[in-house]
């Protein structure tokens, strides 16, 4: 009867995660292909290669050898955990107890290897308890300023908490779950962790400690399925976005700044003008639109690059501007261009997959302000902190040549310097034919 229920409520456990997190997934790949096409799929190698040290080796993190460290631990754990997870989902659908155990258990070489992986498990475990309060230290008690900065009050400092506290809860219900089993069978399995933890249930009846089994069991269960549920809406979507973000990243060098085509045939026409007059007019079959403002104008890498960020801030710990007081925050753009991006998508789904213009853009409108674009001086500096190879700077880039190419929207003195480079080539206000005249004098 027991075994039937456990079977039943598994499987509408798993239904209604599997509608849930569907729903989650599927809204973030729509929103990411709202994105203008870009082919980021040449040297295969070499994207591989990076996804492999950058994602999977977390090689950037080891910058800060105490946050990577600790990071590395629940990282580690993280992965290693759901191999005890494996038998919990075999047991729930078969509506066995500890499956695995009992088909390996008369087999001395097998069992022994089950015995220390789950010690193992717990082991590593008690190290992810660790780095999960440390952490919960760091943001709430030491208060690192990177990471109690204005862009993240509200829901961003609440998601890492409701994480790094749901950790705990799930360490809990494992140990509570191993313990109680290693209680009620009198330390049969041998797990090591748990084994020392078993006098906690001393003179407890086998019905009470058989209760706190099922709730460990249930428990752990329902907080991993809730967690996959929970994944799309929060930034520690990064543990599986981590992998395409560092595989599709630019392998371009990292002052590279793309040129506009547009912009480019203008120059060599301006350079060259008999070609003007030689070159027939092409007329494009849309208007070119300069730079962007609105989440449709960026590349879909972009657009995955606002929902693998991390918030971890070390972009704008190293921003320039940042230090300086001025307003700019690498993380915040990622958080803007995430957050208007959820709008859109929102919208968009709303009115069954159309988009009407609603008036706003991702400049301004509670979004990036004029202010921090401008504030960027294109030192690449985010880009080379960022954990997972996410690039501000692109974005900031096609923000502001739609602020300055399609908006006019610059200070005067940078007016005047563009007025300058159109006639003389050059940034100052002199003829080409004077440029030597230094020379004389
Ligand atoms: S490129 Fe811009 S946003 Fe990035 S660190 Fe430099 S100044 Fe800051
Ligand atoms: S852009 Fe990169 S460095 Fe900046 S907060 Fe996001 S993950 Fe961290």
């Amino acid at each position: 009867m027991l075994t039937y229920f456990q079977i039943y409520l598994f499987i509408a456990f798993a239904a209604i995660t599997a509608f849930y997190a569907y729903r989650g997934y599927n809204r973030i790949y729509k929103n990411i292909k709202l994105g203008k096409p870009e082919n980021l799929t040449d040297n295969p190698s070499q994207r591989l290669r990076n996804m492999l040290l950058v994602a999977l080796g977390q090689k950037k993190m080891f910058k800060n050898m105490t946050p990577a460290i600790l990071h590395l631990m629940i990282y580690v754990g993280f992965v290693i955990t759901q191999v005890e997870l494996i038998e919990v989902f075999i047991d729930g659908f078969t509506g066995h107890h500890r499956i695995i155990y009992h088909a390996v258990e008369n087999i001395p070489a097998l069992r022994s290897f089950y015995v220390f992986t789950i010690s193992f498990i717990e082991v590593i475990s008690i190290f992810v308890f660790i780095a999960t309060v440390a952490f919960l230290t760091r943001r709430w008690l030491l208060k690192v300023p990177r990471l109690n900065m204005p862009e993240l009050q509200g829901f961003p400092i609440i998601d890492a908490t409701i994480i790094l506290a749901s950790e705990i809860y799930l360490l809990t219900c494992i140990f509570s779950m191993n313990t109680a089993d290693m209680a009620m069978h009198n330390g049969e399995y041998g797990f090591l962790v748990s084994g020392m933890l078993m006098p906690l249930f001393d003179g407890m009846t086998y019905t009470s400690i058989h209760y706190v089994e099922r709730i460990g069991w249930w428990g752990h269960l329902f907080g991993v399925f809730a967690f996959l549920c929970y994944l799309p809406y929060s930034k520690h979507l990064h543990i599986l976005l981590a992998f395409p973000n560092t595989y599709f990243a630019r392998l371009t060098p990292k002052g590279y700044i793309a040129n506009m085509p547009e912009i480019t045939k203008e120059i060599k026409l301006m350079m060259n003008p008999d070609a003007a007059y030689a070159a027939p007019a092409e007329q494009p079959a849309e208007p070119v639109k300069f730079g962007a403002k609105d989440v449709f104008d960026l590349s879909w890498k972009n657009l995955m690059d606002a929902y693998s960020c991390t918030e971890c801030g070390r972009c704008t710990a190293a921003c320039p501007a940042n230090q300086t007081g001025k307003l700019l925050s690498p993380r915040k753009i990622m958080m803007d261009t995430r957050d208007r991006l959820e709008e859109v998508g929102s919208k968009i789904a709303d009115n069954k997959g159309v988009w009407n213009d609603d008036g706003k853009s991702l400049i301004e409108n509670g979004y990036i302000s004029v202010e921090e674009l401008r504030a960027c001086t294109t030192c690449n500096a985010c880009v080379e902190e960022c954990p997972v190879m996410i690039s501000p700077l692109d974005i900031i880039v096609q923000l502001r040549r739609n602020l300055i190419m399609e908006e006019s929207n610059a200070p005067a003195e940078w007016t005047g310097m563009f007025a300058n480079m159109e006639n003389n080539g050059a940034p100052w206000q002199f003829s080409q034919q004077d440029r030597l005249n230094w020379v004389k004098e």
